[in-house]
């Protein structure tokens, strides 16, 4: 199924040509409606399936790009992958001007991380570890979020990530959309949907 059949502004569709993306993935093709309609969504699905896009394209609808504050939280279980991810969100967010991604992942040095968030960011990616110091520090505030994204969530939890979890969502407005990515699907992720979630969409791959 072509992009061109979901409501997306033309610049948006535009530049998913440019970057070679003409067909949906699977992922996309289920959970894009379900975004655009703001619900909250949990999916399994495994890196490949093209699930970077699904929420990328969803959270990135929702920036406001006048306002510099960080508008969407991406957690993600390794530096690797919050690398990948935002790389990912800077080619689909080039129809979008001035929107600044920033990654804030553990092993790398805090202090420059503090510089950049004072310039003001509209979308974070990062690890939980690292999130949580930025909070206690209170270099990184989430009152303005509008979607949190549990990426690899599966594996965050198997890192031992459960309460960093928590207190960054609890500093996020109560308001928010929940997009919730795992490749497996134990009990325990059924809980952490059940205590995040409002009435998820489910998208089984
Ligand atoms: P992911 O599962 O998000 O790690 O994505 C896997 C790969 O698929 C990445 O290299 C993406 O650039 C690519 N990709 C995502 N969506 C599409 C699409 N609709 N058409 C072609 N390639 C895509």
């Amino acid at each position: 199924t072509p992009f061109n059949t979901l409501p997306l502004p033309p610049a948006l569709l535009d530049n998913l040509s440019a970057i070679g993306y003409h067909k949906m993935t699977e992922i996309q093709r289920q959970s894009l409606p379900l975004l655009l309609a703001g619900r909250d969504l949990i999916a399994r699905a495994k890196t490949g399936s093209g699930k970077t896009a699904a929420f990328g394209i969803g959270l990135l609808l929702q920036l406001d790009p006048a306002r510099y504050s960080p508008q969407s939280l991406v957690l993600c279980p390794t530096r690797e992958l919050a690398t990948q991810v935002a790389q990912e969100l800077r080619r689909l967010a080039r129809f979008l001007p001035n929107i600044k991604i920033l990654t804030l992942s553990g092993g790398t040095p805090i202090g420059p991380q503090i510089g950049s968030l004072e310039h003001g960011a509209h979308v974070i990616v990062g690890t939980p570890g690292r999130i949580r110091d930025h909070l206690r520090k209170q270099t990184l505030k989430l009152d303005h979020i509008r979607t949190l994204v549990l990426d690899e969530a599966d594996r965050m939890l198997d890192m031992g990530f459960r309460d960093e979890i928590r207190q960054i969502a609890a500093e996020t407005p109560a308001g928010r959309q929940t997009l919730l990515f795992s490749a497996t699907y134990p009990d325990e992720i059924q809980r952490l949907s059940g205590d995040f979630q409002r009435d998820p969409a489910q998208v089984i791959l």
